[in-house]
């Protein structure tokens, strides 16, 4: 039974490794010869919006699923009458247009932050009167890992952040003096099964992924995500892994973005869960009975960006799990991961202080 992947990269990659001991196979489609997912998997080579390309993976493929959210929609439901698409496209679109997003959040009841849709210099104005300062412009699409957002503090910011993000539609939004980040991953089935893994606490730098630990925060924090995460599920009658991020602020979560798909706080669930999200994932497009997705400890996951460090130096450390994506190295390019998995959340924090003062000394466990 084949898999059909949109995008090779890392996340299409750690779903071809989980899925090949379920005895699955896999086809991908990617712009880039050299994509990781490419070097463990067929890849068929071309551009995301390629139809016949698109068909040529329908044909051959049980169901459709892809690995990023900036896939194009239209092409997708041009070959939906082909092959089953997960998750669904409904979900995919809303999370491409933050101002969509935004009001998924809202009908749903999932508290999100302050927000005003903004297509020309007068309406900034007018939003940052509304909202006031500081805030965040961001693009509406296109925007991951930080870029195409700009945050203003003072009225020349906002000039200069117009003159830089002006040419593309944009949403403004209040700042969020937030005391963390998380974020939840869960799966629901094709026959409605849903199952929630614990709770994410994130640390970016430079709006990157560095540093994720689980299962993090109190139950309280846990409940209410998991509430959230299961209206949403259930709103798109979802299938597949949905992750939605937060930023916590004097006790309570504030959705700042959903992505229908695995994600990178996650990671750490290959050897920290007892069923991964990727193999979840496969299991709930496939449908199959979900995995239990209970930690098996307490896990810590780092990114390794731009440079990948001495393999012998990171599998001298116990324990550590590496995951090297096959990727040339460039600045502030995810290249790949270690996760440590520990009996308790003083041990894990203690390991990752000494891992990060090697790995990455300017992110600091608080
Ligand atoms: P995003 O691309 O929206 O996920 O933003 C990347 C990162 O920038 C987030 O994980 C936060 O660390 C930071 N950020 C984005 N929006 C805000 C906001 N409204 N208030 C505070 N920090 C933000």
């Amino acid at each position: 039974m084949t898999i059909g992947i949109v995008g090779a990269g890392q996340l299409g990659r750690m779903l071809a490794l989980a899925g090949y001991p379920l005895g699955l196979d896999f086809l991908f489609l990617d712009p880039s010869p050299d994509a990781p997912a490419g070097q463990v998997a067929p890849l068929l080579c071309g551009p995301f919006t390629d139809r016949r390309l698109l068909a040529r993976l329908a044909r051959r493929c049980e169901v459709l699923t892809f690995d990023w959210e900036n896939v194009s929609v239209d092409a997708l439901r041009a070959v939906s009458s082909r092959t089953r698409i997960c998750p669904p496209t409904a979900a995919l679109a809303a999370s491409q247009d933050r101002v969509s997003e935004k009001r998924v959040f809202e009908r749903l009841g999932i508290p999100t932050t302050r927000w005003r849709s903004v297509g020309s210099y007068a309406e900034l104005r007018r939003a940052i009167r509304d909202i006031g300062l500081p805030g965040v412009l961001k693009t509406r699409r296109l925007g991951y890992d930080g870029k195409g957002q700009a945050v203003i503090r003072t009225a020349q910011d906002a000039d200069r952040a117009w003159e830089s993000l002006g040419s593309a539609p944009l949403l403004y939004e209040e700042w969020v003096p937030f005391d963390c980040e998380v974020s939840i991953i869960g799966v629901r089935s094709r026959r409605g099964e849903t199952a929630i893994y614990p709770l994410n606490g994130n640390i970016h730098a430079g709006g990157i992924l560095r540093l994720t630990r689980a299962p993090f925060g109190p139950p309280r924090w846990q409940r209410q995500a998991a509430r959230y995460l299961r209206s949403a599920l259930e709103h798109f009658r979802y299938v597949g892994v949905l992750t939605i991020e937060f930023f916590v602020s004097r006790g309570r979560l504030i959705a700042n973005e959903m992505a229908p798909r695995v994600h990178n706080s996650g990671h750490w669930t290959i050897e920290g869960a007892a069923t991964s999200q990727f193999e979840n994932h496969l299991r709930a497009i496939l449908g199959l009975p979900l995995g239990p997705t209970h930690a098996l400890g307490h896990s810590a996951m780092i990114n390794l960006i731009g440079s990948m460090p001495e393999r012998e130096w990171l599998l001298a450390e116990p324990g550590l799990h590496l995951h090297d994506y096959g990727k040339a190295p460039r600045p502030g390019r995810k290249l790949g991961h270690c996760t440590i998995v520990e009996r308790t959340a003083r041990a894990r924090d203690r390991r990752a202080r000494r891992l990060l003062a090697a790995l990455a000394p300017e992110i600091r466990i608080p």
